[in-house]
C-alpha cells in the first residue's frame, strides 16, 4: 500500500536557489513539451505517446543547454507526469492538460540516488544535505521522494513508501454517517460532529478578507499584499481541514468495523446552491476517501447506499414517510407512530438499515434489496447496531 509522508523542508539561501533552478527546469521541460503534444494534437489530431515525446528530451537539453544542470531523472519524472495528465485526459477523466504555472505549488520528483538520515536528505547534484522537520517516524520501504514548493514558498519533502499495515483488531460495530448541514456530520449513535471552532473562525476571515480585496485596485501594492495574506490563509485553512478529516476518519475506523455513508451524487448536489456551499465546505468527498483508503488500509468495509433512497422522509421507526419534510425542519413528529425526530439523526439510522441491508444481502441473507429490515428495526432503537 502506497502511503505519502510529508515534512517541511528548511533549506539554506544557496539551496534554495538550487531547489527553485531544479523545479523551474522540471517546469520547463513539462511546459515545452505540452506546447509540442498540444500543437501535434490542434493540428493533425496526433496522440500522446510517452516513448515518443520522452525522445525530444535530449534534443531540448540542446537547444536549452541550462537544463544540464538539472537531475536527468528528474526531468524524465516530469515527462511521467505529462503522459499521466493526457491519459487522465484520454480517459476522460480530467479536461486537456494545462501549462504549469509559477504561481502554483510546483514539484521536482527524485526516484532515486537520495538518501535519507535522521532529519537530513541527500539529493543529486547538491552537495550538502537539506533538513527537514521529521515529526514521526518513517515506517515502510521507501520508494521515491519529491519536494514541493507551496504558493507561500515553503518547501515540503513528500516519501513515498510502500507500507504493510496490520489490520485492526475486528469490532462488531457498524455505523451509519450522513452529512449534516448544522453540523458537519451525524453517526448513528447519536454523536454530531461539529467542525473545529478555529477552522470556522479562519473561514470567516477568510471571506472578511476576499471582501476586503474586491474593494481594492487590482494590481496595486495593497492588493498583493492582500492577496499574499489570503494565499497564506488558504493554506492554514487547508491543513486545519485535512487534520481535522484525519483525525476524524482515524476514530471512527478505529472504532466500527463497517461504516455505511450515503453514496452522494455530488455533481447533482452542486446545481443547488445552498447545498453547495455546505457540501464543498463540508469536504464531504474527501472525507469520504479519507475513510476509504484508511478502510483498506485497516481491513474495514466501507458500504454505500443509494444516494436516492429518501432516508431523511423516512420514520426510522415505523416506516412512514413524509412527503411534507422539507430542508428547513430540524425536527419531525411522525403522524402515525407519535416519534419524535431529529431530523439528522433519523436519516442516519435509516442509512444504517439500508447498509445493512445490503451487507445482509452480500452474505446471501434474503433481503428485499435496499430496504429497511424487520430485524433491523428492533435494534436499531439503541441507536446503534451490531455485526452479527
Ligand atoms: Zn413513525
Amino acid at each position: 500500500m502506497n502511503y505519502i509522508y510529508r515534512f517541511r523542508l528548511y533549506p539554506k539561501k544557496d539551496q534554495i536557489d538550487f531547489l527553485n533552478r531544479q523545479i523551474g527546469h522540471c517546469r520547463f521541460v513539462y511546459n515545452k513539451l505540452l506546447e509540442i503534444a498540444k500543437r501535434d494534437y490542434e493540428e493533425s489530431g496526433k496522440s500522446w505517446n510517452y516513448y515518443e515525446y520522452k525522445k525530444l528530451l535530449p534534443k531540448l537539453k540542446e537547444k536549452y543547454p541550462f537544463l544540464k544542470e538539472a537531475n536527468s531523472q528528474s526531468l524524465q519524472e516530469a515527462v511521467k507526469w505529462l503522459d499521466r495528465a493526457f491519459k487522465n485526459f484520454f480517459e476522460k477523466r480530467a479536461r486537456f492538460p494545462q501549462f504549469k504555472s509559477k504561481r502554483k505549488a510546483n514539484s521536482v520528483s527524485i526516484p532515486q540516488h537520495f538518501t535519507i538520515e535522521g532529519n537530513k536528505v541527500k539529493i543529486p547534484k547538491l552537495k550538502k544535505p537539506l533538513r527537514f522537520i521529521k515529526h514521526r517516524e518513517i515506517e515502510g520501504e521507501i520508494k521515491s521522494i519529491s519536494i514541493t514548493k507551496t504558493p507561500t514558498e515553503k518547501f515540503f519533502l513528500n516519501v513515498l513508501v510502500d507500507r504493510k499495515i496490520k489490520p485492526l483488531p475486528k469490532s462488531n460495530n457498524i455505523v451509519a454517517i450522513d452529512v449534516g448541514i448544522e453540523t458537519f456530520c451525524t453517526l448513528s449513535n447519536g454523536d454530531k460532529i461539529k467542525k473545529p471552532k478555529h477552522l470556522i473562525l479562519s473561514e470567516k476571515k477568510l471571506k472578511k478578507l476576499q471582501r476586503c480585496l474586491s474593494r481594492k485596485e487590482k494590481g496595486s501594492g495593497k492588493y498583493i499584499k492582500l492577496k499574499k495574506r489570503i494565499a497564506k490563509l488558504h493554506e492554514k485553512i487547508k491543513h486545519q481541514r485535512e487534520d481535522f478529516l484525519h483525525k476524524l476518519s482515524k476514530q471512527i475506523i478505529g472504532d466500527n468495523q463497517a461504516i455505511v455513508v450515503e453514496n452522494l451524487n455530488v455533481k447533482g448536489m452542486l446545481k443547488n446552491h445552498k447545498l453547495a456551499k455546505h457540501i464543498a465546505d463540508a469536504s464531504w468527498r474527501r472525507f469520504i476517501s479519507f475513510l476509504e483508503y484508511k478502510a483498506k488500509l485497516y481491513g474495514r468495509q466501507i458500504v454505500k447506499a443509494n444516494a436516492f433512497y429518501p432516508s431523511s422522509k423516512l420514520c426510522s421507526v415505523c416506516g412512514y414517510k413524509n412527503e411534507n419534510l422539507t430542508l428547513k425542519d430540524r425536527e419531525w413528529t411522525c403522524p402515525v407512530c407519535g416519534t419524535r425526530h431529529d431530523r439528522d439523526l433519523n436519516a442516519t439510522i435509516n442509512l444504517l438499515k439500508t447498509g445493512l441491508a445490503s451487507l445482509n444481502q452480500a452474505v446471501g441473507a434474503d433481503c428485499p434489496e435496499l430496504m429497511p429490515v424487520e430485524g433491523a428495526v428492533a435494534s436499531c432503537e439503541a441507536g446503534s447496531l451490531s455485526l452479527q
